[in-house]
């Protein structure tokens, strides 16, 4: 039974499919001379990735107690080592420039022949150093390839997915009706990888040091999402047990379907809109099926995922108009590009290239402003999808007003050059919103509310922001905690800088999909809750058992508290009493 963070719940069981284990199918080309010092270059940025993957394993090799622990990491410590031994690299160097092959092929090549080397030693420990030459080597290949994206067709039905790290763009690609669910050493709770976890319904749990040792493939595991637990090979009675589970949760997803169409009215009659955030457009059929109010939060990632050319215009707009008619007439809130800090996408990486600290550097807004040839074609899409029905436009990371005005002159500019095209837009233009994510914006959202036209507050980042707590950090994520006060006043005063303003404010992070959070969100005046459709039923029920004033009252009585342990406590008893 090997322990992590479970930061998708459910219950998954089938066979380990590990990913790392894999053989890879590298191709083998001759390369002019002209070529040899960028196919170096390659190499030497290849390795250099390596390195810091090894490096990052290192590091969560020390929270291991034990034999395992010391035993990782002298095998860690090997491979740095050998990735940064001029034997190795010098090797496949000289085999780019002498024999003027590919990369791939000089790393197989010497690879091979160093492999071969140690096989032929008398001594069984340095024999079977083999082995270790052969992983660093496919490392450098999978970082030379980006093999990382590859798909996960193909597998044996209800496989799970096992991987040193797993990212949004990997998640994108595991259809749930084929992969049971997904464990990885790296990654934290709010990460977006964990975030897509969720709402394709694929069990997870990240950040288990000590899985790649443990678990070969084939092996039978099973995935416990809500306790953060991953077993190998279990015993017939635990096997049982789970399915057990499985069954009484499938139960459970059944009696609150039957709530669809029940509207989200508290017992004091006042109304809350419940929308979906999308990830992929694959959910769409989830969100139409829900009885949402409408769609949220829709994040345009996906668009820029597993490709290495940049979507245009009209692929866009098929895209986003196919979500705006299937809504039919529902709002369908699309965001401008998030792409940066955790949320990398290869056909991006030049742009955004390598920064210090990421979420703090040229993420999101501040990407697309800087290259106006990702944002003008966005907002062309969403301006001719807004025909169809109706879109509002949301910018994500905003910090100040300066960013909200530079976008509406790029939404005037490119309306009317799509005017002068004879292409029909929405008339009038979406309303366009902000999302309140970093705490310098909720501090000055009388100032936003000026500019926008609603606000979305996003409590992933604004927490992690707020707090210094990289969502995505295994190692802090047991900080990181919504319920921190800050991050509650910062809640509260943009909920009141919107309602003075009289303009809509909705929550979009992912307490707004957790129940637990419900009743103290309405009762600081929020109305309109955005989540993964999976969350939406329960959420609904828990605003069919709450009572306005009450959770009102309490939510005053949590925000003169400065311990959020104290808030957990009054929140949690609030929940008790009133279900
Ligand atoms: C948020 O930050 O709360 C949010 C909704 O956006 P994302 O998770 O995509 O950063
Ligand atoms: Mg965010």
């Amino acid at each position: 039974m090997l322990e992590g963070l479970g930061v998708a719940p459910g219950v998954a069981i089938g066979p380990a499919y590990v990913r790392e284990s894999g053989e890879l199918q590298v191709v083998e080309y001759q390369i002019p001379a002209s070529k040899v010092k960028a196919e170096k270059s390659r190499l030497a940025e290849a390795a250099a990735k390596a390195v810091r993957q090894v490096g990052k394993l290192k590091i969560k090799a020390i929270g291991i107690h034990g034999l395992a622990a010391e035993e990782l990491g002298y095998l860690l410590e090997a491979h740095l080592q050998m990735l940064n031994s001029t034997r190795l690299i010098g090797g496949i160097e000289r085999r780019i420039e002498v024999d003027r092959r590919n990369a791939e092929a000089a790393v197989m090549a010497e690879i091979s022949a160093i492999a071969q080397e140690f096989m032929t030693m008398e001594d069984s420990y340095l024999s079977a150093r083999a082995d270790d030459v052969r992983e660093v080597g496919h490392r450098i290949l999978r970082c030379l390839t980006d093999v990382e994206f590859h798909g996960f067709s193909g597998l044996d039905k209800d496989s799970i997915i096992i991987a040193e790290e797993i990212s949004p763009a990997d998640t994108a690609l595991m259809d749930p009706r084929e992969i049971g669910g997904f464990a990885c050493v790296l990654g934290g709770a709010e990460g977006h990888t964990a975030i897509m976890a969720r709402s394709l319904g694929l069990p997870a749990v990240v950040g288990v040091p000590n899985l790649l040792l443990r678990i070969r493939a084939g092996d039978m595991l099973i995935i416990d999402g809500n306790n953060g637990l991953v077993v190998v090979n279990p015993t017939a009675a635990r096997l049982a047990g789970y399915e057990r589970r499985l069954k009484d949760m499938a139960r459970e997803t059944r009696a609150l379907a039957r709530l669809r169409d029940v509207p989200a009215k508290t017992r004091d009659g006042q109304h809350v809109a419940l929308q979906v955030n999308l990830e992929l457009p694959r959910e769409l059929a989830h969100a139409t099926e829900s009885g949402a109010d409408g769609i949220g939060l829709l994040r345009t990632e996906f668009m820029y995922m597993n490709r290495s050319d940049l979507p245009d215009e009209e692929e866009q707009y098929e895209v986003l108009s196919e979500i705006v008619r299937a809504m039919k007439g529902r709002p369908v809130t699309v965001r401008t590009l998030d792409i940066g800090g955790e949320k990398l996408a290869t056909s991006l990486g030049e742009q955004i290239g390598e920064a210090l600290n990421p979420a703090l550097g040229l993420r999101a807004i501040r990407l697309s402003l800087k290259e106006p040839q990702l944002l003008r074609p966005q907002l062309a899409a969403m301006l001719r999808a807004g025909a169809h029905g109706p879109l509002r436009i949301l910018l994500p990371m905003i910090t100040t007003p300066s960013e909200v005005r530079a976008v509406r002159g790029e939404i005037d500019r490119v309306a009317r050059r799509l005017v002068r095209r004879g292409v029909t837009i929405a008339d009038p233009l979406p309303p366009l919103g902000v999302m309140i994510e970093v705490p310098g914006a909720a501090l000055a959202a009388d100032s936003l509310a000026q500019l926008a036209d609603f606000f979305a507050i996003g409590t992933n980042d604004l927490t992690m922001y707020t707090l210094a707590i990289d969502r995505g950090e295994e190692r802090v994520a047991h900080l990181y905690n919504p319920l921190h006060p800050a991050v509650l006043r910062l809640i509260q005063f943009t909920v009141e800088a919107a309602l003075r303003a009289r303009i809509p404010v909705s929550v979009c992070g992912e307490i707004a999909g957790d129940p637990r959070f419900t009743a103290l969100l309405i009762g600081l005046g929020v109305r309109d809750l955005s989540m993964t459709p999976k969350a939406l039923p329960r959420v609904k029920s828990r605003i069919l058992s709450c009572d306005m004033h009450a959770a009102g009252r309490r939510a005053m009585m949590i925000m003169e508290q400065v311990d959020s342990g104290r808030i957990a406590a009054l929140l949690d008893d609030f929940n008790e009493t009133a279900t």
